[in-house]
């Protein structure tokens, strides 16, 4: 009899682990499933999102451009830490959201008004929005860390965008090339004011291409 019992415990504890191990699997294979529909979900995300923006993969290009805001003759200094990404490669740079991996600005001297470009397709309007600036044929908002204005065309002031020294239409839309020399000026200036702050500009981008033209 006792043998008899201890014959209908071992049944009981088998059938107990048989259905928690099939609920394991099942639960496993759910899991599974999710993560295969997430991995998915995120793949055709990519590559449609691919089509729609022409924005490359993070790393097929890194180019550099200049670039100066002058309001009312006025620099003003992008430069600050809150718009500055992290080295990058660095753990730190993968961690930090305060800024876009595909175009950003750096700390450092060598970096001071230089924007670093780190995929194909990307414009200058799309770079503005990813420090919160905002800006169309006549109007341009500045990065809340740095103004709460909107500096828009009237009677007086016109927005102007520069790249290489010619004056361009729908400036949101440029897409950078490598050492574009770019200068967005708000304002009345005179002409000799113009040709100061685009003389300002400068070109130290060509530093992080390493395509400076030696003389
Ligand atoms: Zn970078
Ligand atoms: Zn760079």
């Amino acid at each position: 009899m006792k043998k008899l019992k201890k014959i209908r415990i071992t049944i009981l504890l088998l059938l107990f682990l048989n259905i928690f191990l099939v609920n394991e699997l099942l639960n496993t294979s759910k899991v599974l499933k999710e993560m295969e529909n997430t991995l998915e979900n995120s793949a055709v995300y990519i590559s449609q999102l691919q089509k729609l923006t022409s924005i490359g993969r993070l790393t097929d290009e890194h180019i550099h451009s200049d670039i100066k805001i002058f309001i009312q003759n006025k620099e003003i200094n992008l430069n600050i830490k809150e718009l500055e990404a992290p080295e990058y490669g660095t753990i730190d740079f993968w961690k930090t959201n305060k800024v876009s991996k595909f175009v950003h600005l750096h700390e450092g001297v060598k970096n001071i008004g230089v924007i670093h470009v780190h995929a194909k397709g990307i414009k200058l309007g799309m770079f503005l929005t990813t420090i919160n600036a905002v800006m169309n044929d006549t109007c341009l908002k500045l990065p809340q860390t740095i103004s709460n204005n909107t500096y828009c065309d009237d009677e007086k002031n016109t927005l102007k965008v520069y790249v290489n020294g010619k004056q361009i239409n729908n400036p949101q839309y440029h897409e950078f090339k490598d050492l574009d020399q770019i200068l967005i000026s708000y304002g009345n200036q005179t002409n000799q004011e113009l040709k100061t702050q685009l003389s300002i500009v400068g070109n130290i981008s060509c530093i992080s291409s390493e395509n400076c033209v030696k003389e």
